[in-house]
């Protein structure tokens, strides 16, 4: 166990983890050329950056002595950060990653935040140093001045020639420490990550705190009691190779007919069935989805596909939930439940790019419990299945503890925010002299739809935002229709705080009036709370005639014009007498 580090590299986005990355698996004879495998996601390159995390186990020779590197990739965005605290938690240190031309960014602090809360050992390292206008100087006063680490720990190198990369591994040897555990005492170990495999079902991945665990072992999952029989075990290098038995301090993976990728979860413990460990180690939080919109075809018949695409989707993201649901204005589609607003984002992003999907997402909300009149009392996640008010007793929102941190310069801006977002301040903790921590307790719904916009716009990218539920607290919910021409359209309703109903359904309207284009007839816009009319809007008429705009004289324009206006009408939706591009449905439905 003493020849083995587990590390992570944590940076700011383009500072250069992948590059370090390929110099690692270069020094440890995975050599890679062109790709950087550690990103293999096509989205990830398209972002820049990392979802899932990727281990590999590197033989690095140093001195004549062989050691085993285990890197764990985190996922590069720090907004996931229960995910990229399990991943760190699966490490004893981690390489903070700063790019000379750059400097010290919003990530770089989030990340490094995130790193001390998981008491691992963090090596500066400057990157670029081979960049003309790096500069060095600046970089590492930074380091020193916003981070508070010592100027003579910070290492200078550059990732893309190689230079200081052999001084950052002798770093690594000396700074980080070796794993401990007992191999003897009752298998602990955590998972920090999964996929799915079509043969071998869940590939689960590991960090083996105590114990040992081998193929034939029965195990089970601590969050849910799931017992299963494990099939294989085995490390990562460039691909999966399988081992005899994985013990204490090692990363790696195993297998055992896991179908249900929902019974694997990250940030359990896996112990043995017949020898358990006592204790789960701490912090798990169960995954359940907290965030709901639909999510439509924009063509009704690419129905059957995008359910094979959502399919597919969920056998690696178990976080995500759907099933299907039907809208007049959008037609056949999915609720979709998803952990938070940027899982919500990324995964229609995923739909978007990976899966070729053209689709149309609704307004994310939350879940709602409601005490009806006969004393039942439901949940729901879907504005559609809102009861009659007069059968409503009472309404619960589910209330989340929070935590901000943020420079201390921030402070002012930071509580500005949280006062207008219906949260409860708690306290302000200073871990260190840098660093200001904010708990609040916030209705979820405030949350989520522009809070993190918000939030890194008032504190310049610094503030990160972290959030756990902790139940469910009455509240003045409302469902808001909107209604075109006196017909509400399903796709459109939406729940609020009472207080907040008026200004998100003007916005809406606001936004209807700018991008459904004039018609024949005037259009009126309406949002109504039951049959209290809350807001108005009006289109005027407008006679449309664009061919007046040819002269008469050009035909092949003229026809084209008119090729162009049927195209334009199969993307139309009729609302009513009305008729709705299927753009404008995007930007309302893109309101904030
Ligand atoms: P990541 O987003 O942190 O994974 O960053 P990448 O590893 O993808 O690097 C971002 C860009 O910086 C790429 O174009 C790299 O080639 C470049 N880069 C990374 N490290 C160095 C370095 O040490 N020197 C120079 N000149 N470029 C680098
Ligand atoms: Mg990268």
């Amino acid at each position: 166990m003493d020849k083995i580090r587990n590390f992570s590299i944590i940076a700011h986005i383009d500072h250069g983890k992948s590059t370090l990355a390929d110099r690692f698996l270069e020094r440890g004879g995975l050599v890679v050329k062109g790709e950087q495998i550690l990103d293999s996601m096509e989205l990830e390159r398209d972002r820049g950056i990392t979802i899932r995390a990727h281990p590999v186990s590197l033989d690095i020779e140093v001195d004549g002595v062989k050691y085993l590197f285990n890197l764990i990739d985190t996922p590069g965005h720090v907004d996931f950060s229960y995910e990229v605290s399990r991943s760190l938690k699966a490490c004893e240190g981690a390489i903070l990653l700063v790019d000379a031309t750059q400097g010290v960014e919003a990530q770089t602090i989030a990340n490094t935040y995130l790193a001390l809360e998981n008491d691992l050992v963090i090596i500066p390292v400057i990157n670029k140093i081979d960049v003309k206008d790096a500069d060095i100087e600046g970089t590492s006063k930074e380091i020193v001045d916003i981070l508070g680490f010592k100027e003579d720990e910070i290492l200078k190198i550059s990732a893309k020639t190689g230079e200081g990369v052999d001084n950052l591994i002798k770093a690594i040897l000396e700074r980080i420490p070796a794993p401990h555990g007992d191999p003897n005492a009752p298998l602990k170990a955590l998972v920090f990550d999964s996929h799915f495999d079509t043969y071998k079902g869940v590939v689960v991945y590991v960090r083996i705190k105590d114990g040992t665990i081998k193929k034939g072992d029965k195990i089970k999952f601590m969050s849910n009691g799931k017992e299963f029989e494990v099939e294989e075990v085995g490390i990562f290098r460039l691909k999966m190779e399988p081992e005899d038995v994985l013990s204490a301090g090692s990363v790696g993976y195993f297998t055992a007919l896991i179908r249900d990728p929902l019974d694997v979860q990250i940030g359990d413990t896996v112990t043995h069935a017949n020898n358990p460990t006592k204790e789960p180690i701490p912090g798990f939080r169960k995954n359940v989805p907290m965030v709901f919109a639909g999510i439509f075809p924009l063509n009704t018949n690419e129905f059957e596909e995008l359910k094979k695409s959502l399919e597919k989707l969920h056998l690696n993201d178990p976080a995500f939930t759907f099933e299907p649901e039907s809208s007049e204005a959008l037609g056949f589609g999915f609720r979709c439940g998803f952990s938070g607003l940027l899982h919500m984002e990324i995964t229609i992003e995923r739909l978007r790019i990976e899966f070729g999907q053209d689709i149309i997402a609704t307004v994310p909300n939350v879940e709602y419990e409601i005490v009806l009149r006969d004393g039942r009392t439901i949940t729901i996640d879907n504005p559609a299945k809102f009861p009659d008010p007069s059968n409503i007793l009472e309404i619960r929102e589910p209330i989340v503890d929070a935590s901000i941190m943020i420079p201390p310069d921030y402070i002012g801006n930071v509580m500005e925010l949280i006062t207008s977002r219906r949260a409860v301040y708690k306290e302000m903790l200073y871990p260190e002299e840098k660093r200001v921590i904010i708990r609040f307790e916030v209705p979820l719904q405030e949350i989520i739809t522009d809070f993190f916009d918000t939030l890194k716009s008032v504190t310049r990218g610094y503030g990160t935002l972290d959030y756990e539920f902790i139940g469910f607290k009455k509240a003045d919910i409302v469902k808001v229709d909107i209604l075109i021409n006196k017909k509400p359209i399903d796709a459109l309703s939406f729940m609020a705080h009472e207080e907040k109903a008026y200004y998100v359904a003007r916005s809406m309207l606001e936004k209807m009036r700018k991008v459904i284009p004039r018609q024949m007839f005037e259009i009126s816009l309406q949002a109504a709370i039951g049959s209290k009319i809350i807001a108005k809007e009006r289109i005027v008429p407008y006679r449309k005639d664009v061919l007046a705009k040819c002269y008469g004289g050009d035909v092949t324009r003229k026809r084209k014009l008119l090729e162009k206006q049927k195209e334009g009408k199969k993307k139309m939706k009729m609302v009513g007498n009305v008729e709705i591009p299927q753009e404008a449905f995007f930007s309302i439905l893109s309101v904030k």
